[in-house]
């Protein structure tokens, strides 16, 4: 596995934020990261330290101020806003984005990994937050990104909805995927595989008791 060429590679990269006002805020600074197939990487850090930056350069989403970023393969995100549709149900949600034929089965496993079977045809607005953040961590799921990102995707969640939200991001590792998770709750992380750790804005990396 370590053979492979990473699926993310972060060089040296760094990001100043303009502050209103006059000056700059280091949201990030001289970073490296190599990310592979089968890493489920858990970022830590208070709020302010830099996690969504990061997330945002590794999803592509933003460009660093300086530095390089390169990936293999395609990104999924979980948005810390989850930006589910409101006008679509359940399944649909999920769906979208995949092509019209072949996703039905990837979609139907998925609403049934995450508990969300018997909502399928349920409206965002009718669900409760933990169960919308499975959906949205469904459809993050949903096109088998090469990189899954998830910027704080158990924030708000009781440890039951955590828990399964956990469990879907560790077997998509486990099944070749790279998870890249920002959390500023404990290292309880199910499943995590590597533990990052983000002071303003500086990345450094724990070993992970196995
Ligand atoms: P975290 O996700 O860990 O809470 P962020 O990456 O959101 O941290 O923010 C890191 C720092 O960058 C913070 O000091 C924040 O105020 C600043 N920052 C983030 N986004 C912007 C922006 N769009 N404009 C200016 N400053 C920003
Ligand atoms: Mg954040």
């Amino acid at each position: 596995m370590t053979q492979e060429r990473p699926i993310l590679t972060l060089e040296n990269v760094s990001m100043s934020w303009p502050r209103p006002g006059g000056g700059t805020v280091e949201a990030l600074t001289k970073t490296g990261l190599e990310v592979r197939a089968g890493d489920c990487c858990v970022v830590r850090g208070p709020s302010g330290s830099g996690k969504t930056t990061l997330l945002l350069i590794a999803g592509g989403l933003l460009q660093p101020s300086t530095g390089s970023r390169s990936i293999h393969g395609t990104v999924g995100f979980i948005f810390q806003t989850l930006e589910l549709l409101p006008y679509l149900d359940i399944r649909e949600n999920v769906r979208l984005g995949l092509p019209a034929d072949g996703a039905r089965e990837r979609v139907e496993e998925l609403l049934e990994r995450l508990g969300l079977a018997d909502r399928a045809r349920h409206r965002p607005w009718q669900l409760s937050t933990g169960e919308c953040q499975r959906v949205a961590t469904a459809r993050a799921l949903a096109s088998s990104p090469g990189l899954l990102v998830a910027d704080e995707p158990t924030g708000n969640l009781d440890e039951e909805n955590a828990r399964i939200v956990h469990e879907a991001l560790a077997h998509h590792a486990s099944e070749g995927g790279a998870v890249l998770v920002a959390t500023h709750g404990s290292v309880q992380a199910l499943g995590m595989t590597r533990s990052l750790e983000l002071l303003a804005g500086a990345l450094t990396e724990q070993e992970v008791a196995t």
